[in-house]
């Protein structure tokens, strides 16, 4: 025991001294488990970009607000002390999930949920200004050293433990593993919190707009949470909100820039207020808001009729997202959830067909070739319903169709066979 602890200490004695980083803001020394490049912090945003827009409903499609917004995050990386480091991109996501964030590599992310919440253009300037303030410290690198010491004690207690116990532990190993992924989901600490929030101050009054919105923001969340009725909201689990953080915004604007206070509303940009193209953004956004929300919900109730197996709530489902399909014909969100309407009620007919019960599957299936008139599958299984309950002339028909329909494909071919069985292979 005695000796694997010796050497697990050399080993920790070894990281701390070949470790020490920058913060690229202030300057300040942080542990690291070695420098991470420019060129590794860009490749590590490229790597993880395509997987935040597919883990949040893919990219909200509003093409004015994109390019209006976007100009004023290149704006206000513009003010960055990381300005040339980067191509700096903006995205909004698509989830309903009030949520920003900024990851390593210059990817700057806002969800239409939190977006609509927004009032002010201000209050997204500081927002923003907040998790671009997390990139420019690196604050997940920071965290992860952070971490890793954490993980490094662990695998020593479970080292020193293993050696007692003369059991084998993962330890060390597998909390390095563990810390890695976990980097973007990391909980910042009270003083990266203050240090984003000075960023978001220092980006508003840079930019002409009032710093002291960023409040409002803190507001909201604080609404939020208290409606939520302990369900955890997504962006407080990583930036955890206390009092102290609306008293320390007040106190770094009256440090840094005293000349702000008592300044009137109209002398702050964007200098007409209800009446500019952020206002417009949000209502446009409001006016589509209670579609996304039917859509949730109809989401929601589709997962629970999966997981009880029943039919009524998933034709239910259905009938919500279509209706979001008719109001809003051109997000792909509502499409791809008929898709799985329609594969689900498929696969509903489907155990039907195994279980024997024809006269339910004939209908299940008859139904989903409705929604669907151009998948073969459907009908295909649906003529095998009718031939098992004796409707022949309906199978032939059907048959027809699926030949008509898949006339190269595996489905047209087992059609046709169904057909001369029967006695009608007549015309293909
Ligand atoms: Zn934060």
């Amino acid at each position: 025991m005695y000796w694997t602890l010796r050497l697990a200490l050399l080993f920790l004695c070894f990281l701390l001294v070949g470790s020490c980083c920058v913060d690229p803001v202030d300057q300040t020394a942080y542990f690291c488990l070695g420098e991470m490049s420019l060129k590794e912090e860009v490749e590590l945003g490229d790597a993880y970009a395509p997987n935040i827009d597919a883990m949040f409903d893919g990219v909200y499609h509003d093409p004015a607000a994109a390019d209006y917004l976007g100009q004023l995050i290149l704006e206000m990386a513009g003010h960055s002390v990381r300005a040339e480091d980067f191509a700096w991109k903006f995205t909004i996501l698509n989830s309903s999930t009030p949520n920003a964030f900024a990851v390593p590599g210059g990817y700057i992310y806002i969800t239409r949920g939190l977006l609509a919440a927004l009032e002010t253009e201000g209050q997204f300037i500081s927002v923003m200004g907040h998790e671009l303030g997390h990139v420019e410290h690196r604050h997940s690198h920071q965290a992860m050293g952070r971490n890793l010491i954490g993980g490094i004690l662990v695998g020593l207690i479970g080292t020193a433990e293993s050696a007692v116990t003369r059991n084998r532990e993962p330890g060390l190993a597998s909390s390095i593993g563990a810390a890695g992924a976990q980097l973007f989901l990391l909980r910042y600490d009270r003083g990266q919190e203050l240090q984003s929030d000075k960023r978001g101050v220092y980006y508003a009054a840079a930019m002409g707009y009032d710093p002291a919105e960023a409040t409002k923001t803190f507001a909201y969340f604080q609404r939020l949470e208290e409606e939520s009725g302990g369900v955890q909201i997504e962006w407080l689990r990583t930036h955890p909100l206390n009092e102290n953080r609306i008293t320390d915004i007040h106190a770094e604007i009256a440090e840094k820039h005293p000349e702000l206070a008592g300044r009137p509303q109209g002398s702050f940009r964007p200098y007409r207020q209800g009446n500019d193209s952020f206002a417009q953004i949000i209502q446009t956004l409001g006016r589509a808001e209670p579609t996304y929300e039917k859509y949730d919900a109809a989401w929601t109730a589709l997962g629970k009729a999966l997981e009880d197996g029943k039919k009524g709530p998933l034709e239910q489902a259905l009938a919500s997202f279509e209706e979001c399909a008719a109001a809003i014909p051109d997000e792909p969100l509502f499409h791809t959830a008929i898709g799985a309407c329609h594969l689900a009620l498929e696969s509903f007919a489907e155990a039907r067909f195994e279980q024997g019960d024809y006269r339910r599957a004939a209908a299940e299936f008859e139904l989903a070739s409705d929604l669907f008139p151009m998948s073969p599958a459907p009908l295909y299984y649906y003529g095998l319903s009718c031939e098992k309950l004796g409707r022949s002339e309906e199978a032939v028909r059907a048959y027809r169709k699926v030949v008509e329909l898949d006339q190269e494909g595996s489905l047209g071919a087992k059609a046709r066979e169904r057909l001369r069985s029967l006695g009608a292979a007549r015309g293909r």
